[in-house]
């Protein structure tokens, strides 16, 4: 299978595909009667940046720490190279973990906690001290190789860790959350700093997090999980522009929804009357989701009409809200529920609250999906 922008669904069946270096095939993970992993299949390929992704307790770190060795799968396999990994204990694994709480030795000097494994493995001082000092150069640590943990910052003690986890070279490198204790801007620089590294060790990454962001920065390929289910698996662009459902569009990226009925090319909604749809390739019908992603769409001036191939929706706008290189303007639209967001690229011209409004947006580049189940019990049968 190659990268590309096209729709990608998950097929429990797996072909069979030059360059996985993980094949997770049906894998069912029940604690008591909690189950954790729902059928889940996956190809990771050699050398690629993997992202699981999704909602708390959707199952990821089950599903990483199932790689890892760490949990026994109730059933389904799991194979490194075309070699079965279940049954064996994790040192046992051509794979390292790198966790959250980077378990660092406090006593140890830097260049000591890096050495550590290496020591373990009773390699000649030789590799040992090349091996450390080339890894420490890489993750910009030789001045720093004298010192204790505590004497370092977050975002130097989490490459110590990150350090000694790639030491050893490992087939696949698991990362669970590796930058949950990093304050907003040291991690989003260390995001960019880690798919650097990964880039230039050319190791297999499988990183566990819930921050979509996060994940589309730093990730190749992205699988979207919630409970215990895989949803969807593709490139950050391809979730972004063709999700597959109601949740992976709600949960990456922003997106309005505009709840109605779908009948062909057209849903037909409480307040804003039938507005057009681009039926997707799968067809929707019955209730269902209008879905526009805010910077798709625009607000239309007095007396302006709207383009060839626009719908529009009128509102009431609630207010404004200025991020810095953005405004986003919240419209309440007539009979519609959430406020519809759009954003603009200046303040100066943002609409006042309590202002009429009328928002619009390509039929094209809009999705329909159909509503879920427990939307549609709570919504009744409005829309
Ligand atoms: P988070 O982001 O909150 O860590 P997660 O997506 O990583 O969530 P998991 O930790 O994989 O979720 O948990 C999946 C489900 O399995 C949850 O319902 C969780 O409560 C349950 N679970 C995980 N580990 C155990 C365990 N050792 N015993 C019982 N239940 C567990």
């Amino acid at each position: 299978m190659s990268v590309t922008d096209e729709p990608q669904t998950v097929d429990p069946v797996l072909d069979a595909a030059d360059g996985d270096v993980i094949r997770i095939e049906r894998v069912v993970k029940w604690f008591g009667d909690v189950c954790a992993l729902n059928d889940v299949s996956l190809q990771i390929r050699d050398g690629e940046f993997f992202a699981l992704l999704g909602p708390s307790g959707c199952g990821k770190t089950t599903l990483l720490r199932c790689i890892g060795g760490f949990e026994e799968v109730t059933s389904g396999r799991i194979e490194l190279d075309g070699a079965d990994l279940v049954g064996s204990r994790p040192y046992e694994r051509p794979v390292n973990m790198m966790f959250q709480s980077y378990a660092l030795f406090p006593h140890l000097r830097v260049w000591d906690n890096v050495a550590y494994g290496l020591k373990a493995e009773r390699l000649s001082k030789d590799e040992i001290r090349s091996r450390v000092d080339e890894v420490l150069a890489k993750v910009d640590l030789v001045a720093q190789a004298d010192r204790r943990p505590h004497q370092l910052s977050g975002g130097q003690r989490q490459r110590v860790a990150l350090s000694r986890a790639i030491v050893k070279r490992p087939r696949v490198l698991l990362l669970d959350e590796p930058l949950a204790a990093l304050d907003r801007k040291l991690r989003g620089e260390m995001q960019i700093e880690l798919k650097r590294l990964q880039n230039e060790v050319g190791m297999t990454f499988i990183i566990v997090t819930h921050d979509q962001e996060e994940a589309m920065t730093m990730a190749d390929r992205i699988a979207v999980l919630d409970h215990g289910r895989v949803l969807q698996v593709a490139t950050p662009r391809e979730l972004y522009h063709h999700p597959v459902d109601h949740f992976v569009a709600a949960f990456i990226g922003k997106m309005n929804f505009i709840p109605g009925d779908v009948a062909g090319d057209a849903i037909a909604t409480t307040g804003l009357g039938s507005l057009p749809v681009r039926q997707p390739t799968v067809p929707v019908s019955g209730p269902g989701y209008l879905a526009v992603r805010p910077e798709t769409a625009r607000m239309l001036g007095d007396d302006e009409t709207p383009a060839t191939g626009e719908a529009t929706a009128t509102g009431t706008v609630e207010g404004s809200v200025f991020v810095g290189s953005q405004t986003h303007v919240h419209v309440v639209l007539d009979g519609a529920g959430d406020p519809f967001v759009l954003t603009r690229p200046r303040i100066d011209d943002a609409p006042p609250a309590g202002a009429r409004a009328r928002v619009a947006w390509r039929v094209d580049e809009a999705l329909v999906f159909p509503r879920p189940q427990s939307e549609v019990a709570v919504a009744g049968d409005g829309a």
